[in-house]
């Protein structure tokens, strides 16, 4: 039942639906702010913000202005001048708990000469826009920059302050973006309870999403960096040891041979069961049958190493450097080791075995060590509110929880205990997925108008007074409907690092 106090929103809210409504029905025909989105997306492209090293600040401004257009006023926040990032709130005389929009403006580099494209460029051709963050994650910035600009607009009474944050160095990280900012601002952070960043993921069948997962847990990143050190000499007439290289080559194999048995965590037995429910394939049998003791042949011959990534610890090679000539021994020679633990797991132990392969002169250094942090809960309002935006947004699609296999910047939020939701509001097809940190990345830009589209609903369902009881009870019926995943989740639509 209507209270007083909801019918005197009543206009506002008809209006605001309405013209969310309205909007969506003139979308084929080119609605202008998925228009201005569009553009958005193009210039942000065109700002090359690759980590290293970073230069976020170009992008910084860049959002700084448009917000400003709006009457936003939009700080850059961070002790680094080449590495701000972007901090804007929406203040609502609300005690409920702030919402934070958030991605990051960096960008993975981007080998030219491997792209058809220039991927700094924003090219809009074929039905897509192309450019390096397409995916990953400048078109969910400018998404939420556009449902938080129409909050603005649109005057919409807050129930909740809501903030926008543009955050630098992600991709190596986080710790000189969010890592540092909620270590040397806090105060911009007060009373926040919610954040919704990139991960999770969607199923996108050809144009028809059926399963959406949001992620409420990740993996824990664990960065090494190995290094040998030794003499320099004539390749002719190397030592017994084969030099520098060789001992590193060697440590390289030893470690990539550490053993990761299969475990399973919690909340990826609760993301398995629910994928496969509804699969009546041999997958599907094994995903919603997951239990202990593991039956690892099994699982080795039918499932991909997207879902069995979630079930071990992973260790990746990913850069090897060092010698100058053919005929050179080198003194020094290196390599970069990718390791993700499951999401229980404190890094030591792994740093520990790591080092049991290094021979004499060779060093590890440790770039970057995750903390296990506690799962988000998905009882909450704002998952509900996302499972009815996304089941309306597509019909009998589902909604369900989800463990990621990568990591980003929601789990500083989640060690502080605010609850941190990955979303991935864009459908993307497979073959355009495989192109986040890789080559001719794009995004298909309808679908981009349709992620826009979602995320100003989500906002506003959200945060404008009045929307989120009536929005969460359709999410509660649709949220009920978590345990008949029609599709099991294919982690190969990630969106981050
Ligand atoms: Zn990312």
């Amino acid at each position: 039942m209507l209270s007083f106090r909801r019918l005197a929103l009543l206009p506002l809210l008809l209006c605001l639906v309405g013209s969310i409504q309205c909007r969506r029905a003139a979308a084929g025909n080119g609605d202008p702010v998925e228009h201005e989105a569009e553009a958005a997306l193009v210039s942000y492209l065109r700002i090359d913000t690759s980590n290293p090293p970073g230069n976020e600040t170009a992008g910084a401004r860049f959002l700084q202005q448009l917000l400003a257009k709006e009457g936003i006023e939009a700080t850059l926040v961070g002790s680094d001048p080449n590495r701000q990032s972007v901090y804007a709130r929406l203040v609502s005389g609300s005690d409920e708990k702030a919402l934070i929009l958030l991605h990051h403006i960096d960008v993975v580099p981007a080998n030219t000469a491997e792209w058809t494209k220039p991927p700094f460029a924003g090219i809009r051709s074929g039905g897509y826009i192309w450019g390096r963050g397409a995916l990953d994650i400048k078109s969910l910035g400018i998404a939420e920059l556009m449902a938080f600009v129409e909050l603005k607009r649109r005057h919409v009474p807050l129930r909740r302050d809501v903030i926008y944050l543009a955050a630098a160095d992600e991709e190596l990280g986080g710790v000189n973006g969010c890592g540092a900012l909620l270590e040397q601002y806090p105060e911009l952070f007060a009373n926040a309870g919610f954040v919704l960043n990139e991960g999770g993921y969607n199923d996108t069948i050809v144009d028809h999403v059926p399963f959406w997962g949001i992620e409420v847990q990740a993996k824990v990143p664990l960065w090494l960096r190995i290094t040998m050190k030794g003499s320099a000499g004539h390749a002719a007439s190397p030592p017994d040891d084969g030099g520098t290289m060789a001992k590193l080559v060697r440590s390289l194999d030893a470690i990539e041979r550490i053993p990761t048995p299969y475990r399973l965590t919690p909340a990826v037995a609760r993301a398995f069961h629910r994928a496969g429910k509804a699969r009546q394939d041999e997958r599907g049998e094994v995903l919603r049958g997951i239990a202990d003791p593991l039956d690892v042949a099994r699982i080795e011959r039918v499932l991909s190493p997207g879902y069995r990534s979630l079930l071990h610890d992973t260790i990746a090679i990913t850069r090897i450097s060092g010698g100058s000539a053919i005929n050179v021994l080198p003194t020094t020679a290196s390599a970069d080791v990718d390791i993700r633990l499951l999401p229980d797991e404190t890094a030591a132990p792994m740093v520990a075995r790591v080092k049991e392969t290094l021979p004499a002169g060779g060093d590890l250094q440790v770039l970057l060590a995750g903390q296990p942090v506690p799962e988000s809960p998905s009882d909450t309002e704002l998952f509900r509110v996302l499972a009815a935006a996304m089941t309306k947004a597509e019909s009998g699609s589902i909604v369900a929880p989800v463990v990621g296999g990568g990591t980003s910047d929601s789990r500083y939020f989640r060690a502080r205990g605010i609850v941190a939701y990955g979303i991935a509001p864009f459908k993307v097809n497979y073959y355009d997925a495989d192109t986040v940190h890789a080559n001719d990345e794009r995004i298909r830009a309808r679908f981009f108008a349709e992620g826009v589209r979602l995320m100003r609903r989500i906002v506003a369902d959200f945060c404008a007074k009045g929307v989120g009881s009536r929005e969460s009870e359709a999410g509660d019926r649709s949220a009920a409907g978590h345990s008949s995943d029609p599709r099991p989740p294919t982690p190969d639509t990630r969106s981050n690092q």
